[in-house]
């Protein structure tokens, strides 16, 4: 049967190029991670606003976005740099870019490595085709911003960053009161790609202590007065916490400080 060693070899040579497309992009992203974690430089973050649906709020909200919203994102990382000691004064500027048509590729609904694979990827391949920059240098960070109306998705779908990707997706309320916390959101998928790791238990969202708190040495240790970014709530007690209101009240903590090279390992 001629067709079946054919189709063996077809397989073979899908699987061939795969894992050179693999092994490409992991070069490159180990390569791009090196870069981004000397801190020589200002990072550019570009922000690229999305409509998730097609209500009249979320497509003025997107219309109405400019740097003014995000700038608090430069502020927290600026602040933090300071308290860390490091050299360069302002460590991310934002930019917002025009916004984009099309809806980045949703996380794979179940786990697995190749569905992730795959799915990083494809958002790889979505933000070279989508990511237009009308002038100037390329962000180093992209981070797409997908706007929700209230109204009709009370609950946003789980925002994602690519692990030590400099690619993140942000998922939002089109809502000018939740602009605080949507810019925790933002920071936190913003620090996932610089390699940073969640720092809550994802059954309870309750903050790991010692590195999910805001200050682990605060005395009394409860309620804590500040969130850190990777756990993204307030401790008040082991077992109780709430989202903090803007990044005002968010610190980043020292694991994940090490985690992108502001501190050593
Ligand atoms: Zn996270």
């Amino acid at each position: 049967m001629p067709a079946q060693p054919r189709s063996g070899l077809w397989k073979a040579l899908r699987v061939a190029i795969l894992l050179v497309v693999l092994a490409l992009v992991a070069n490159t992203a180990w390569l791009e991670q090196r870069r981004v974690h000397a801190w020589a430089y200002t990072l550019g973050v570009g922000i690229f606003p999305v409509a998730g649906d097609t209500s009249p709020v979320t497509r003025d909200y997107v219309a109405a976005l400019d740097r003014s919203a995000f700038a608090p994102i430069d502020e927290f990382f600026a602040r933090q740099a300071r308290a860390y000691g490091l050299k360069l004064i302002g460590p991310v500027q934002v930019t917002v870019y025009p916004a984009v048509a099309a809806l980045p590729p949703a996380p794979p609904a179940r786990g697995g490595v190749l569905s992730a694979v795959l799915w990083s990827l494809h958002l790889r391949y979505y933000a070279a085709r989508r990511a237009v920059v009308p002038r100037g240098a390329s962000p180093a960070i992209r981070i797409f911003v997908v706007y929700h109306d209230p109204a009709l998705t009370p609950r946003v779908p789980h925002s994602a960053g690519l692990d030590k990707g400099l690619i993140g997706v942000a998922h939002l309320f089109a809502l000018p009161s939740m602009s605080g916390s949507n810019n925790i959101v933002v920071a936190h998928e913003l620090m996932h790609t610089l390699g940073a790791t969640d720092k809550y238990d994802p059954a309870t969202d309750a903050p790991l202590f010692p590195d999910g708190y805001g200050d682990p040495s605060q005395t009394p240790r409860y309620p804590q007065t500040s969130a850190e970014i990777m756990a993204g709530r307030t401790a008040l007690s082991p077992s109780t916490q709430e989202m903090p209101e803007s990044l005002e009240a968010c610190r980043i903590g020292r694991a994940s400080a090490a985690e992108i090279s502001w501190l050593p390992r």
